[in-house]
């Protein structure tokens, strides 16, 4: 199901609104029609969303300009993300693409400023406080985001830098103990004052460290390690015209959980020990072909595992039928590719 609209494209970026943020913008200007909050506070928080997209596009323009794929930007109420393929693991490069996005903010707050004193005299007090507090919240999104720790851009800021001494993975290991630190210290602090906002964001900076951290490792691990390496070439295939009951004898029979559906030589689905045995509580007389999924996400012996893994990730899959000029030559699981990654991390010890 789509979520978002699409509103515009700048740089051949999509830009788009996700529900729960057209709702969230809805909720704001209720609130202001019906007086419980200013309508000048509306306008800012409105204004603030406009700079997080011109933050996101600065980070995904030069990540383009690096030859990255950006898929789009995504504004949600918590802010915007940019969708982009895998940024590369050169430090300098890394370093530029992460602090422009802050730097996007230190301009818009300087030029803000400027327009502050210029206008300071001749415009009335509440247009001018406006000015001042939206160059102040630019600031503080900069300064938030320049914190030391993943997931912002600060984190990856810092890796950069110490990316340019040592090994990736070794800078990638000691950015994510400062980071995490850094957290428990904020953490800390949130106790202490007490301020639950300060524990929230440390909450979320400590999660982050730990995926960036399991992220960069798995990658770095994988390599350039290619699905051929490691996917299955004999692959026992179902034909779509057998029942599920026979289709789970053969299941129980080679115990592997899910098969490639094959009619002639043509790859026509996917079928899980899941699907089938929950289709079988509805309905014993269906085929194979009745409850098999369709569309078909596939790999290829040439593509590298680590995409291969993002694939089965993002569609919550189990397997991919591996696929070279129409043809199925081989399967590759979910399974396979943690068992590798055991294998490396002891071999990496
Ligand atoms: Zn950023």
């Amino acid at each position: 199901m789509k979520t978002s609209l699409r509103i515009l494209t700048v740089f051949e970026i999509p830009i788009e609104l996700d529900i729960s943020f057209l709702l969230l913008i809805l909720f704001i200007y209720l609130m202001a029609i019906l007086n419980i909050i200013q309508l000048e506070l509306a306008v800012l928080i409105t204004l603030v969303f406009v700079t997080v997209v011109i933050h996101e596009l600065s980070h995904s323009y030069i990540a383009q300009r690096y030859g990255v794929d950006i898929e789009r930007i995504v504004l949600l109420p918590i802010g915007g993300v940019a969708q982009m393929g895998e940024i590369p693991k050169e430090p300098r490069q890394e370093l530029y693409i992460a602090a422009v996005g802050p730097m996007a903010n230190v301009i818009i707050a300087g030029l803000s400023y400027i327009l502050f004193l210029v206008t300071e005299s001749v415009t009335p007090l509440f247009v001018s406080a406006f000015i001042l507090q939206f160059a102040l919240v630019n600031l503080v999104l900069a300064v938030f985001n320049l914190l030391p720790a993943f997931p912002m851009d600060g984190g990856r800021v810092l890796r950069a830098i110490l990316a340019e001494r040592m090994k990736y993975v070794r800078a990638t290991e000691l950015s994510v103990s400062i980071g995490k630190i850094f957290a428990i210290l904020m953490a800390g602090a949130g106790i202490f004052l007490p301020n639950f906002f300060l524990i929230l964001i440390a909450l979320f900076i400590y999660i982050g460290a730990d995926q960036e951290y399991k992220a960069t490792i798995i990658s770095s691990l994988l390599g350039d390690l290619k699905v051929e390496n490691i996917m299955t070439s004999e692959v026992m295939t179902l034909s779509p015209q057998i029942s599920i009951e026979e289709a789970l004898e053969k299941m129980f029979q080679y115990k592997h959980m899910g098969y490639p559906v094959m009619s002639e030589e043509k790859l026509e689905g996917i079928v899980t020990f899941h699907d089938l045995s929950n289709a079988k509580k509805e309905n014993e007389n269906l085929l194979v072909s009745d409850v098999m999924s369709k569309d078909l996400i596939t790999t290829n012996p040439n593509e590298e595992v680590i995409i291969a893994l993002e694939k089965l990730t993002k569609h919550n899959l189990g397997r991919l039928p591996v696929v070279k000029d129409d043809k199925l030559v081989g399967i590759i699981s979910k399974t396979d590719i943690i068992k590798i990654l055991n294998l490396m991390k002891n071999k990496a010890k």
